[in-house]
This record gives C-alpha cells, structure tokens and sequence, in this order.
C-alpha cells in the first residue's frame, strides 16, 4: 500500500470485542493475567500480550505499528516525547566510555543532552566540524557506537546526506541514528537510504496540530548487532536488567527496539499516554495530505520572499540558489519540508518589528503545526549567546524561522507582506 493508504489504516483492524471502526483509547495501566502461567509466559517475552502501560498499551500499538509501516521499519515504539526518544536511541547501545559521533548543527535540547548530560554519564559525544562524512568520519574509533544526524537542522536548513553518512559508519561497524522530525513521510524515509534507527518528535508533523507530545524511535532492523558483539553487550550478552536475556538471541533483528522497551522504558518510564497516542494518530491520518500542502505554501513563500525588496537573504533547500538544493532534490524530491529561514534588511530591529508585527503567523517555538509558525532566534530562543556563539548555530541578528502552515496561501503571503511593510 502507499502512504496515504498507510497513515490511516495500518496496525488496527476494527476491535474485535466491540468493533470500534476509530481506534480506541485503551485508558489503562494494568492487564490482567489468565493465570500464574500466562503471567509468567508474559514475562518471559514467551508469547505476546500486555502486562502494564508503561512499557506496552493497544492504543501505543496501533501507533507504532503505524509509523513502522510508515518508514519501512520493523518496528516501533513510542514514547512521552521526542526528548525521550533521542535519549533512549543512545542509551540502548551505549555504556560509560563509549562515545557517538554527531553532526554539529541539533535541535537546540538534542545538542544540550549530548554536549552537557551524557558526558556526565561517561558517554562522550564528539562533535564533527560539519555534517560531512568525512568530518563524521575522523571521530570514529573502536568505541564509538552511533553516527548521530538530523535529516534537515532546525533552524539552520543544513541536510545531512544519510547515504553516504550511512556507508561510511556502516564501513566501520557503526549504527547510524537519525532524527528526521522536519521530514516525515513520504517526504523522506531514511531507511531507504542505509539509516539504522529512526527517531520523531511526534509532536511536530506526525501528531501536526500542537496537541500533544510524543516520540517515537523506529528500527530497520538491518544492523548486525551480533558481528560486533563485543561493542554492544547489551544486545548479545546475558541482560542482568531484564533477567538474563539475551535480545539478539530471543528477538533477533528485532533486539534494539526490544531492548529499548525492556530496559530504558520500563526502567525509567517516558511512556506515552495513550489518549495522545490517540491524538497522535489523528493527525497521523492526514500526514501525507498535510505535508503536501506544508511544502507547496513553503514554496510560495520562499520564492515571494526572494522577490521583496526588504529581503536580504532566503534559506529554503527548494530554491535552486540554495547550497542545499542537491541534497534536497536527491533525498526528499526537491520537496525539504516547511521550514524556511530569512534576513530583513534593517538587522535585528527590522527583525523584531517584522516579528511583532506579525497577525496570522504565531510567534512561538515550535514547528510542525497546521498553523503557521514564526520565530527570531537572535530575540528568543539564542538570546543568551553571543553573535559569534548565534553565528556559529546558525542564527544571525535580522534571521526569522517560518514553519509555513496549511492556511491558504494567500492569507499567509498577506501576513508577511504587512509585517514587512510595518519593519520598513
Ligand atoms: C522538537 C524536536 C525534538 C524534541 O521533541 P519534543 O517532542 O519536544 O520532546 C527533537 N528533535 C527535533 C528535530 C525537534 O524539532
């Protein structure tokens, strides 16, 4: 099936008890056991079934399965927020010594959990001087064990290219985790290009409506784990946290995602509510269709914007001026997403008072909701650095983030047009 056809059918065929057509909303902590035995098989991971919401839910299920099917993976879970699955993509694979290998430009909470929290765990995070593979590359040694990049950086736009960041890791023996929140399918599907694991902030596109947070990791289920065995215990040595098991052994290609659930999750619990898991997958339904119209309006403004005189400079990967523009053509069909970045001219005052002026766009920080979203970095969220220390995440003085939403295009150009008019 397509994706279209995917996001609202996958992982739910109509309840078998009450045949509920929408998925329900499994509102419970516990499940109960047959018996000692079923419980004791359930435990055992011996045969399928729940035990309790922290580490499995039906309604979380239907959505797992559901972005797994999405992004060609063998499967998923969810968990309470992007944060959540970013931290336990690592912490599944790696103990104090090791290190992971990163892009340089992250989510700004990405980039504080690998520069300021694992370091205190013993996980050193080496940072590379540009997304280049063989920047990435020049870090790797026998303890590393994850390459680490964002699809398309927020705000910067810079592309990573997962392919050949994929094959370098890969000639190795390194994992590639990627986080691909700003392109969801069917914009991009990172396993398709050598990606490992796949991590969402479900909360932006996927869930699409600034409802409700929620992460989600996905497996390809194509590394081999069990080649490098001495680099990854926790999957192929007997699991002390999980009575002895061995994942590779008893979940084969599946034994990441499974340790993900057994260890960190059931062990320190970011677990999704499944009424968001319904939310989530609501908005999951209309994904494609949305992301459709994300990226026509982004389009629109792009090439509006570099058409007005009061524009200094337009960052969009679509517009074939942009270094980017390759990448983007090659990995997402010349279509990056719905985030777009310009200067006023005028600086930092023109910026703020094109910021203030704004009527239909939100002034907020967040990206991915069907509403249209804007921000001035250099006045809000990278306020407490300096220009030099702005410039190098990115940012500069007269810099506005949009996330252009589905509203019609001519209401959203009008907005822009007006701010710029009152920045003059
Ligand atoms: C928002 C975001 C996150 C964090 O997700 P939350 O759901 O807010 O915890 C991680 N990565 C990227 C790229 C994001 O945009």
């Amino acid at each position: 099936m397509r994706d279209e056809t995917i996001a609202i059918h996958a992982g739910y065929e109509s309840d078998p008890t009450t045949h509920a057509v929408a998925v329900p909303i499994y509102q419970t902590v516990a499940y109960e056991f047959d018996n000692a035995q079923h419980g004791a098989d359930l435990f055992n991971l011996a045969v399928p079934g729940n035990i309790y919401t922290r580490i499995m839910n039906p309604t979380n299920d239907v959505l797992e399965k559901r972005v797994a099917a999405l992004e060609n993976g063998i499967a998923g879970l969810a968990l309470s927020a992007g944060s959540a699955a970013v931290n336990y993509s690592i912490l599944t694979i790696a103990e104090a010594g090791n290190n992971v290998v990163s892009v340089p430009l992250l989510y700004g909470g990405t980039y504080t959990l690998f520069a300021h929290m694992l370091p205190k765990q013993g996980i050193e995070v080496r940072f590379a001087e540009d997304d280049s593979p063989a920047s990435l590359e020049r870090l790797i040694d026998g303890k590393t064990i994850a390459v680490f990049a964002e699809t398309i950086g927020n705000p910067a736009g810079n592309i990573a290219d997962i392919e050949a960041i994929s094959d370098m890791a890969h000639s190795h023996g390194v994992p590639v985790i990627v986080d691909s929140t700003v392109t969801p399918p069917p914009l991009l599907k990172p396993i398709d290009y050598g990606v490992d694991i796949v991590v969402h902030s479900m909360t932006k596109y996927m869930g699409g409506h600034g409802n409700s947070l929620g992460g989600v990791i996905v497996d390809s289920g194509k590394f081999p784990w069990t080649e490098h065995a001495a680099k990854y215990p926790g999957l192929t040595q007997p699991e002390p946290a999980y009575h002895g098991i061995v994942y590779s052994a008893a979940l084969g290609p599946a034994a990441y995602i499974g340790r993900v659930r057994t260890v960190p999750l059931r062990n320190t619990g970011s677990a999704l509510s499944p009424f968001n898991a319904f939310l989530l997958l609501q908005g999951l339904e209309t994904l494609p269709l949305r992301m459709e119209r994300h990226v026509d309006n982004a389009m629109a403004v792009a090439n509006h914007l570099q058409s007005h005189s009061q524009v200094a400079w337009v960052q969009y990967a679509g517009l074939p001026d942009s270094k980017y523009y390759d990448l983007a053509q090659k990995y997402t069909n010349g279509r990056p997403s719905a985030l777009l970045s310009f200067g006023v001219k005028g600086g930092y005052d023109a910026g703020v008072k094109f910021y203030d002026a704004l009527k239909l766009f939100k002034r907020l920080v967040n990206i991915g909701d069907a509403k249209s979203l804007a921000a001035h970095p250099a006045s809000t969220t990278h306020r407490q650095l300096n220009e030099a220390e702005q410039a190098g995440a990115g940012v500069t003085p007269d810099m506005i983030r949009l996330c252009v939403g589905i509203e019609h295009i001519e209401d959203i150009v009008a907005d822009v047009d007006q701010a710029l008019a009152a920045a003059r």
